[in-house]
């Protein structure tokens, strides 16, 4: 699906889009990322968190990724002095104002969202901005609802880890102008991602097809189709999918996924995002995946 200028209401005379700084509201699993994908690509970053610990944290966790990019040869050594010199970090969300590009990754709360949409537009003080939030399931049109200028709000949605993952779904609130959306669509591809472009639907293209199909793999193993193991065989060497999709479920989280399809079933109102008993009963038992130790596999500490 594309977007036309016709489809869309206009950002209206004088808005003015070159992005040259990008700030980052949330320096955590996601903001860090954002912000060093951004400062490799020659933006100069403001990331922000609530205190120094994450900011150091995350500053930390950029340095690591890049040197782990140099050992690999994919990173010079250069490129990585470069990248954190264009990087400076604050706890003070007024340092931010003069960001041409607002990247937010605070955590998942509609409220949130609207605040820190709302506390940014109040420190803006008549610059031009876009608003982006890396929401993975919030409706855009509702975190714009009651913002100055709703039409310069757009989901960026990255995943999860930033510096490797390629797709960025651009995703178009109500308001959300054409210009806004070919301005995203522009540093996504600066930052060498592969945008594509998505109306503001619950979970969007990537989480709707991939929860679709880790529900139906597990209905699957619910009726003795298969192993977990086979099942996922099925998928990656049939298919070619990189992972099983109850692999991937253990990686991302049985807790986060089951959300996921909750809130799927409530908004959109099919059976097919209805959750599975076995999901229920294993988030029921501590069972969440890697990081709890077991989910459909049991993972071993290295
Ligand atoms: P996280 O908890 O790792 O990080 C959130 C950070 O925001 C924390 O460091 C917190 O201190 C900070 N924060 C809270 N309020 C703030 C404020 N007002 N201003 C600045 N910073 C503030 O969360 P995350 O996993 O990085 O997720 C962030 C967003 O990205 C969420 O909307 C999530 O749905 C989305 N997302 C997450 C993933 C993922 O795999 N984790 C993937 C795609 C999208």
């Amino acid at each position: 699906m594309s977007t036309t200028a016709d489809e869309k209401g206009s950002t209206g005379p004088g808005a003015d889009f070159t992005i040259e700084t990008v700030a980052v509201l949330g320096a955590g699993t996601m903001g860090h990322g954002i912000a060093q994908v951004a400062a490799q690509s020659g933006y100069r970053v403001i990331l922000r968190d609530l205190d120094e610990e994450l900011i150091s944290r995350a500053l930390r966790a950029v340095a690591a990724n890049l040197s782990q990019g140099v050992e690999r040869g994919k990173v010079t050594e250069d490129e990585k002095e470069r990248t954190l010199s264009n990087i400076r970090a604050t706890t003070d969300l007024s340092e931010t104002s003069g960001a041409d590009l607002f990247v937010e990754a605070v955590p998942e709360r509609v409220e949130l969202k609207r605040e820190t949409l709302r506390a940014v537009e109040a420190a803006a003080g008549g610059h031009s901005f876009i608003f982006a939030t890396n929401t993975s399931s919030l409706s855009i049109t509702e975190i714009a609802e009651g913002a100055g200028r709703p039409e310069r709000v757009v989901g960026m949605h990255f995943f999860n880890p930033v510096h490797l993952m390629r797709l960025v779904e651009i995703v178009v609130g109500q308001e959300t102008s054409a210009e806004v959306v070919e301005a995203v669509r522009s540093v996504a591809m600066r930052m060498r991602k592969e945008p594509i472009t998505v109306r503001d639907v619950p979970g969007f293209a990537s989480s709707r097809l991939g929860v679709a199909l880790g529900l139906e793999a597990m209905r699957m193993l619910e009726e003795g189709v298969a192993s977990a193991k086979d099942i996922d065989t099925a998928m990656e060497l049939g298919y070619n999918h990189p992972m099983g999709p109850l692999r991937l479920t253990d990686l991302v989280g049985l807790d986060v996924r089951l959300q996921i399809a909750d809130y799927l079933h409530r908004k959109l109102g099919t059976e097919r995002f209805r959750a599975p008993d076995i999901l229920r009963r294993m988030v029921g038992e501590g069972k969440l995946g890697k990081k709890s130790g077991e989910g459909f596999y049991v993972w071993e500490e290295k």
